[in-house]
């Protein structure tokens, strides 16, 4: 299995490279040179199979060759041994023909867990083949930074740099990642906002000489071993309703076109999917592309449902790339003209290949409430604000005698002034994490000036 860059320019690599990597050279995203295809026959064979023998099979055919099986097989048994539910991602149902697929059972209670819990593990085992360290860094307003410390914490050949904006993340996010006190694990508050600690990120990552030095990884969504690691559960939901005899759709709470691409790549596998249909928030830049081909740029407006707060989805390419007969110069050319007019140029019949599989709409946060408030009155569950996102747009366009599963991308705990706010009470963390509010946290705090972050990694980072 080789991949190849959405922009024509960077070399082919193979998974244990484009792990590494991350970004092309040429600005691009990876993804593989064809996709790899799974008969119904097999498919039936893999019903009954447990969440961690359907991924030892699924991610082998993006692997290849580049890690030995039995490597590969131990490190997703230890991944999802980890979570909270036998099950790992359990299907409930709601209603007639509606049900939710839980992905907030991984250590830090959001679906990010899925694939970041593998990722550090797959990171450490191809550095230390290799005899090498890594340093990874990354900014974040919420989930993505306590997915990664979890996912890194304690391993040999990695440190981990996470960014978070001084004083305007939420409580239990900031405590999720400070309380975690692992050497290895270093937390930094940024005298500044979100975006200033990107850019740090980004004038870090910049610098060839420093990213060469420390050897610098990105573990952000563009990552393809994170995408590959998200398709598996497709299939599960897939096979658990019914699937290569019964088609089914999804409803996805979508912020950087990650998650639903994954869902994307399990109908090109083979597995039958009706609908993707992508649920924005207030947000809906992507709304706006599935329902009427318009991809413009407007700007981020904070919402109830914070992850998915953002207008330009990155990975939002990968399908781009396809839709333009997987021509890198023409996807180039395009992402260049929106970045110049904020304007995506794109076909009519390019819109209606990709609206014969997705669909897409939108809902504000008076919906979202709405939701929450009306799910747990007709079933006693509690859903977070993504989740509702989710559920709300999933009725307004669900395909008629289809099963709908909605993705449940974050536990209610995580937002818990949302969900007072629709049904006036607060949801209990989990047994394991019920004094996360008493536990000692440890950060630093730094200005907001890339020169500063560069010599406290240089001094900071362990064994050189
Ligand atoms: C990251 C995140 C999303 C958005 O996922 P994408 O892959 O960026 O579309 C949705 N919900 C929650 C809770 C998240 O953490």
């Amino acid at each position: 299995m080789h991949y190849i860059s959405t922009r024509g320019r960077a070399p082919r690599l193979d998974f244990s490279e484009v792990l590494l990597d991350g970004l092309g050279r040429d600005g691009g995203l990876y993804l593989p040179e064809t996709w790899p295809q799974i008969d119904a026959d097999t498919l039936r064979r893999w019903r009954g199979l447990s969440y961690a023998d359907l991924a030892k099979r699924i991610m082998r055919l993006f692997v290849g060759t580049t890690i030995a099986p039995a490597d590969l097989d131990r490190m997703i048994d230890d991944t999802y041994r980890g979570f909270d539910h036998r099950a790992v991602a359990p299907l409930k149902q709601l209603g007639p023909d509606e049900w939710v697929m839980e992905l907030f059972h991984g250590p830090t209670l959001a679906f990010k867990d899925f694939a970041l819990q593998l990722l550090g593990r797959l990171f450490d085992h191809v550095l230390d083949r290799s005899d090498r360290r890594g340093v990874i860094l990354g900014a974040t307003s919420g989930d993505t930074g306590s997915a990664a410390i979890e996912a890194c914490r304690d391993r040999a050949r990695l440190d981990v740099f996470i960014l978070h904006p001084l004083g305007r993340t939420s409580e239990v996010q900031r405590r999720q990642m400070t309380t975690v006190l692992s050497p290895n694990i270093h937390n930094i508050a940024i005298q500044g906002t979100f975006d200033d600690a990107q850019d740090m990120v980004k004038a870090a990552f910049g610098d060839e000489g420093f990213r060469d030095t420390v050897g610098l990884t990105a573990i952000n969504s563009i990552n393809w071993a994170r995408i590959a690691a998200q398709v598996v559960y497709y299939f599960h939901a897939g096979l658990a309703l019914g699937a290569p005899d019964r088609p089914i759709a999804f409803s996805v709470p979508t912020g950087n076109f990650g998650d639903v691409y994954a869902g994307y790549i399990a109908a090109r596998m083979g597995l039958p999917v009706a609908k993707l249909i992508v649920a924005t928030n207030e947000n809906d830049i992507l709304a706006r592309f599935f329902r009427d081909g318009d991809y413009s740029s407007a700007g981020v407006r904070p919402t109830l449902s914070p992850s998915m707060d953002i207008q330009v989805a990155s990975n939002f390419e990968r399908l781009l790339f396809d839709l333009k007969g997987r021509d890198g110069e023409a996807t180039a050319a395009a992402i260049a003209t929106f970045r110049a007019t904020g304007r995506l140029p794109v076909t009519p019949a390019e819109v209606a290949e990709a609206q014969a599989l997705f669909d897409a709409g939108a809902a504000d946060d008076t919906r979202t409430l709405s939701t929450i408030r009306t799910v747990f009155g007709e079933t006693g569950e509690i859903l977070d604000p993504h989740t509702a996102v989710g559920v709300a747009v999933g009725r307004d366009r669900k395909p008629a005698g289809v099963p709908v599963v909605v993705l449940s991308t974050a536990h209610p705990a995580k937002f818990p002034d949302a969900v007072e706010r629709a049904i006036g009470r607060r949801p209990a963390l989990p047994e394991r994490m019920a004094d996360l509010m008493e536990r000692p946290e440890r950060f630093e705090t730094l200005e907001a000036d890339v020169s500063g972050l560069k010599s406290h990694i240089m001094s900071h980072r362990r064994n050189v």
